[in-house]
């Protein structure tokens, strides 16, 4: 074993210089078939490459081992450019350290995946704008859901790596979104009354926020508004010593806001009113004569939702002039109250989807009376900006965590800022953001539409 099958003179110039990739050389041409045999260079010099366990000098050849992978050559630019590669890996054995075997190192594939890595880019930059799927679709390469991960993290960490450095914000603002079944943490920042778009992290544990936060610089950060999560706390308290740690206005506006869609999610089943609920959530005042008509028949009939359609006005307004916790906690007390008019026709079920809002009150008393204690708001517009990146998410057709990070991350220019000759970036203006979410979530539906061949699209396949 391990003596050359294969001889210098057998390599093909033409199709070596084709194929362009410095490490390899062609030496089968598997013409009409797309397909080349490929070598490491290494493999006809005397040199071999050194253990990456011990550092150790004697190795020797053992096996060859073939390895299949998709790449593309020429103008990279359609499915007829994609070829087969097929790699013959020299396996090494070093004669210093127990016998250990190691594969030749490459650097133009990324180990498990079946794709070169300029064709995974090719494919990574196409997931941008539309679905996984489609763009293998159009390259003629299997989808495998297997390697989607590696392919775009991969290209996302380069493409993350080009970006200039973050500009520790003064002020960060930390909302759980949720996105499909899982729920990913979205970092704002607040500085300049501007609410930008910093990151999405890959899950809400102390780990996940404890990776990014030592990525800021912890003297700069002076507030941070957070989701009533106790690892976000506990994270946030260990990350930012000094810092004002609190549950802001706008939190406790969307966790009362959820509890209101459930109860309207229970309570409005087969109610044709079109736009109802985005009509119910605003607040009253900005309803239009019309709309004020149709939702008091749909209220006549509903008692349940209409009592909690009261109640969530109620805290609306109450948030809107002086408030604290005490204030809150009584009108979280009083439900039982907002369904007594009704209870003489029949009974209603209690309302306790506000119970939530009880308990961010009490277990989150201390941040919330931080919040109180600011001298001005942080950001004004920050429940304009959390709802806006929560309905555009709504509307994105499934997609891995990968894949959902670069999109919102790579398809919007940051806003830069210059500290002397060095460059910061300092997020990206929420209007932008979302607006691009909404661009790409248009493409992926229209592509699928005019596409009805029964391919599997991600959405569907991924049994949503
Ligand atoms: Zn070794």
């Amino acid at each position: 074993m391990g003596r050359q099958k294969y001889q210098k003179l057998f390599v093909l110039p033409d199709q070596t210089a084709r194929l362009a990739i410095p490490e390899l050389a062609v030496i089968k041409d598997n013409a009409p078939i797309a397909s080349y045999e490929v070598v490491h260079q290494r493999y006809f010099s005397g040199d071999y490459p050194i253990c990456p366990k011990c550092g150790g000098t004697n190795t020797r050849p053992l096996k060859v081992v073939d390895r299949q992978l998709k790449d593309i050559v020429g103008r990279q630019e359609k499915a007829s450019d994609v070829i087969d590669l097929i790699f013959h890996q020299r396996y090494y054995r070093c004669l210093t350290c127990g016998n250990r075997v190691f594969p030749e190192k490459v650097s133009f594939a990324e180990p498990g995946v079946h794709f070169t890595n300029r064709l995974s880019d090719i494919l990574a930059d196409g997931t941008l704008l539309q679905s996984y799927e489609k763009v293998c679709k159009e390259y003629g390469v299997p989808a495998s859901k297997a390697s989607v991960g590696s392919i775009m993290r991969r290209r996302l960490q380069f493409r993350m790596s080009q970006l200039p450095s973050l500009k520790t914000p003064r002020a960060i603002a930390i909302f759980v979104v949720k996105f499909y079944r899982e729920e990913y943490p979205v970092i704002l920042s607040l500085d300049d009354h501007t609410v930008r778009f910093i990151d999405i992290l890959p899950g809400s544990s102390a780990a996940a926020y404890s990776a990014f936060f030592s990525g800021l610089d912890r003297y700069q950060v002076k507030q941070i508004l957070i989701d009533p999560d106790e690892q976000l706390l506990s994270s946030a308290h260990t990350a930012f010593p000094n810092s004002i740690i609190a549950v802001s206005k706008e939190c406790i506006q969307r966790f009362t806001r959820k509890a209101f869609k459930e109860v309207f999610q229970a309570e409005a089943k087969h109610c044709t009113v079109p736009r109802l609920y985005s009509s119910l959530i605003n607040p009253e005042k900005y309803l239009r004569e019309e709309d004020r008509e149709r939702i008091e028949r749909v209220m006549r009939k509903r008692p349940r939702l209409h009592a909690a359609y009261i109640a969530y006005q109620d805290l609306l307004n109450s948030l809107e002039g002086k408030w604290n916790v005490e204030k809150l906690l009584e009108w979280a007390g009083s439900m039982p109250d907002y369904l007594e008019e009704y209870a003489e026709d029949k009974p209603v079920d209690p309302i306790q989807e506000f119970d939530i809002i009880s308990d961010i009150l009490t277990l989150f008393r201390n941040e919330v009376n931080q919040y109180l204690s600011l001298q001005e708001d942080p950001a004004p517009s920050l429940a304009a900006s959390t709802a806006a990146i929560e309905e555009a998410l709504a509307n994105m057709p499934y997609c891995i965590f990968d894949v959902l990070q670069a999109r919102m991350l790579l398809n919007t220019p940051n806003e830069l800022f210059e500290i002397g000759d060095k460059t910061y970036r300092l997020g990206i203006p929420i209007d932008q953001l979302v607006s691009k979410i909404y661009d790409v979530n248009e493409m992926i539906r229209q592509k699928r539409e005019n596409d009805r061949d029964g391919y599997d699209t991600e959405n569907e396949s991924s049994g949503h």
